[in-house]
């Protein structure tokens, strides 16, 4: 049985996750002190990246959905939010030195 504390935002991270074969993963650490964490493929765009998210943080949120589940509860979200017009910002870099 997973442990997840949804009071905690998991930790996020972008990065190419090609050689997983995976759009994205989510990490339930056995120690419950420890965060979860949310890994995303940094080359995702648009609607394929938000759906993703979705479906990280489903896999957090609800640990016992099947795969099967999670896909189709995240597609949905996605499909009906993004009509919605509700869109990823990308968070502003950093420009001081
Ligand atoms: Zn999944």
């Amino acid at each position: 049985m997973f442990f997840v504390d949804l009071r905690k935002m998991p930790k996020v991270t972008l990065r190419k996750l090609g050689r997983h074969k995976a759009l994205g993963m989510a990490h339930i650490p056995m120690d419950r002190r420890l965060r979860c964490h949310i890994e995303i493929d940094s080359r995702l765009k648009g609607r394929e990246k938000f759906e993703t998210f979705l479906h990280e943080a489903l896999h957090l949120a609800l640990p016992d959905l099947s795969e099967d589940e999670v896909l189709k509860a995240a597609r949905f979200q996605a499909l009906v939010l993004w009509s919605e017009g509700y869109r990823h910002r990308e968070k502003p870099v950093s420009t001081s030195q």
